[in-house]
């Protein structure tokens, strides 16, 4: 398959106390994983100007654009002899002698193992599972808005996601900036927001997001949230955005732990990534699994 990837993201300090942090997170790292960049490099970078206090450049990271990997992935694996059985619900799964049992809507499938990886719905077949692991729901609202003629090569994270992500959430300014937005702007700290984006193929930015966490969300999405994400966007980018797509999305969380990986009967995986970072570890997380599985 051909990767068509684009490389590293850039995470902005607007404040001194995240610039410590950054610093801190490339003493960690090294500077082949944590690149701090120059006035120069800085001065370019298509956000407002003179807002910036530092920046940190992450080369190894991998962008892909979901719309186009997911399907990919999908033909390519169909390629190599998996089979999809598509619009099949599995209504319940059962480990006898040796064998797995999956009972669907379309009738059963007999294997040696099995993995029952359904993101947040672990609660639907795994009821006691999800109560003894806490698995919770988590509602995200994000936006996709026209920012004219920006450009934007790599994602940007900013202070809000120096709070949410466990490598950068570890240093031990983490403290500090929490102590400041929380002074200076606690309406995003109430909104869980993590201010970020990436820039689709045509030009639109990808603007995220805010949480919500319920066993089962509500069905209406709150308006305050997206105004809060245009203002900090626009606040971002030092130029008006318009909205182009609104959405929610949902995956699973847990107090307990980022992987939810349990063995209920032999032969038989539950997997659940309950920390919102299934997308970035999903590989490395699957090959662990079938591993495992295998051994
Ligand atoms: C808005 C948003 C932004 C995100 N941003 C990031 C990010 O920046 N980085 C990152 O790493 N991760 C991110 N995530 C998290 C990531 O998307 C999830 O962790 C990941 O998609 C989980 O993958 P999964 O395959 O385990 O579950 P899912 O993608 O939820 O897929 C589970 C599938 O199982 C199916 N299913 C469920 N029950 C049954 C059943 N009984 N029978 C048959 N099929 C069933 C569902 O229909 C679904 O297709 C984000 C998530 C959202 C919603």
């Amino acid at each position: 398959m051909r990767a068509r990837g684009r490389t590293s993201s850039f995470v902005l300090a607007r404040g001194d106390d995240e610039r410590a942090l950054l610093e801190e997170f490339r003493d960690e790292r090294g500077g082949d994983q944590v690149t701090l960049l120059g006035d120069e490099a800085i001065a370019a970078l298509p956000v407002a100007a003179g807002t910036v206090t530092g920046a940190a450049l992450l080369p190894l990271d991998l962008r892909v654009d979901p719309r186009e990997a997911v399907p990919a992935l999908a033909a390519w694996l169909s390629d190599r002899g998996v089979r999809f059985h598509r619009g099949t619900h599995v209504g319940r799964i059962e480990s006898t002698e040796g064998a797995v049992v999956v009972r669907t809507s379309r009738g059963d499938l007999r294997g040696r193992r099995a993995v029952h990886a359904v993101g947040h719905d672990v609660d639907r077949l795994f009821p006691d599972l999800a109560e003894e692991w806490s698995v919770h729901r988590c509602r995200l609202q994000m936006l996709e808005v026209d920012a004219g003629d920006l450009r934007l090569e790599s994602a940007l994270l900013t202070g809000t996601s120096m709070l949410r992500y466990g490598g950068l959430s570890a240093m031990p300014s983490a403290a500090r900036v929490r102590e400041r937005i929380a002074r200076e702007s606690p309406e995003l700290l109430d909104v869980v927001m993590n201010l970020m984006s990436t820039q689709r193929p045509d030009g639109a930015l990808v603007l995220g997001d805010t949480h919500h966490y319920a066993r089962t969300p509500p069905p209406f999405d709150d308006e305050h949230d997206a105004e809060l994400l245009l203002r900090e966007g626009a606040r971002l980018f030092g130029r008006p955005l318009r909205v182009l797509w609104r959405w929610r999305g949902i995956y699973a969380t847990s107090p307990r732990a980022e992987f939810l990986v349990a063995e209920p009967a032999p032969g038989l995986r539950v997997v659940s990534v309950t920390s919102g970072i299934g997308m970035t570890t999903a590989f490395g997380l699957a090959n662990t699994m079938v591993d495992d599985l295998l051994r």
